[in-house]
């Protein structure tokens, strides 16, 4: 099987190359064309040599993904695509701009085994988790494809639970980050896990700055283990102890999830618990209005629930933003693309 070069750091591509008797330079020359010209195909590196091309058309490939489709929003230019792996998993990203920022939203399983009830990744189970080149390659892929807006931000929000393919997640994100490759800030970068308490803790001693996001979705167990069964494994007290800890530990703001789904998390009392819960915590909250999803019954909140949410939250002093879900003609929540290719 051939290497593929999105999967490779590029000291590990330098000592690939230095393998095939090629001079260092020759590694920044081909990273260069790679993640700075946009040029995916070996016979367009204009300054190699005519053997060093046929040597790394033999033994390597560049990505180890191909689009099997592209929608575009029409109501917020919102752009999903559906990649296929070379064994035909189909996974998911999405590219989403607004005035200020360009950010890319990847998957880093194709499926999940986490089963949170509202989520249409979790209703189609778990495959396996991506390559690093998989992983890489979904940022490249939709960088190409929008060559009109510099990316700023990516966001590891997508199919499957980042921290459960931990070793690969890590790798991609210092390639997300390698000056040599697409050098997007730490900061720049966020990680969104359902909870699983010590990769948290792991992930804090890595030492990377990068923004973490917990998703909550509940203030309380009895909710939160029938939306999200990890909360069996790892209850809300043990969840924010962790959280807790890694914001000392790492001296960060954390960011909680809040999907507020009508008649489900959305009352009132459901909003004082969650102000509880987050009282003396250096934390924000993004509340997230549910996007309906093929196969669940759960509707959006209305408009005068989640004023009625927000003024209990505000009344309490609980740091908040309202986040709108973006995509929703385009099914743009994680996994709906994927659910219907899959049924077609
Ligand atoms: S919300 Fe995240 S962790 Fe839960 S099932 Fe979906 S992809 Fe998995």
């Amino acid at each position: 099987m051939k290497n593929i070069i999105t999967g490779f750091l590029p000291d590990e591509f330098k000592g690939l190359l230095v393998k095939f008797k090629q001079p260092l330079y020759r590694a920044t020359q081909i990273l260069e064309w790679i993640y700075k010209k946009k040029v995916i195909s070996f016979s367009e590196m204009t300054n190699l040599s005519k053997d060093l091309k046929q040597i790394l058309d033999d033994k390597l490939e560049i990505l180890a993904l191909k689009q099997l489709l592209k929608l575009k929003s029409k109501k917020d230019n919102t752009v999903k695509y559906a990649f296929n792996t070379n064994d035909r998993q189909i996974i998911e990203s999405v590219f989403i701009p607004t005035q200020k920022r360009a950010t890319i939203c990847i998957s880093t399983q194709a499926g999940c085994a986490y089963g949170c009830i509202f989520c249409a990744s979790g209703k189609k189970g778990f495959k396996r988790n991506l390559t690093v080149a998989e992983i890489v390659g979904q940022v490249l892929l939709v960088k190409n494809d929008n060559p009109e807006r510099q990316i700023t931000n990516i966001v590891i929000m997508g199919m499957g639970e980042p921290l459960a393919n931990y070793a690969n997640t890590i790798k991609s994100l210092k390639i997300f980050n390698s000056p040599d490759c697409f050098g997007i800030g730490a900061r720049k970068i966020t990680l969104s896990t359902c909870g699983l308490c010590p990769q948290i803790i792991d992930l804090a001693k890595e030492g990377i700055q990068i923004e973490r996001s917990i998703s909550l979705h509940a203030a309380e167990d009895k909710l939160r283990s029938k939306l999200m069964p990890i909360n069996r494994k790892y209850p809300l007290n043990e969840l924010i102890k962790t959280v807790k800890k890694y914001t000392q530990e790492a001296n960060r703001i954390v960011t909680f999830e809040y999907i507020i789904i009508n008649a489900i998390n959305d009352s009132k009392e459901d909003a004082l618990k969650l102000s509880k819960l987050l009282k003396g915590f250096q934390a924000k909250v993004n509340i997230i209005p549910f996007n309906p999803v093929q196969a669940v019954d759960y509707l959006p909140v209305t408009k005068e629930a989640l004023e009625a949410f927000c003024e209990v939250l505000e009344k309490n002093k609980t740091n908040y933003t309202i986040r709108r879900s973006r995509g929703s003609d385009i099914q743009g929540a994680c996994g709906q693309l994927r659910a219907s290719l899959e049924k077609n």
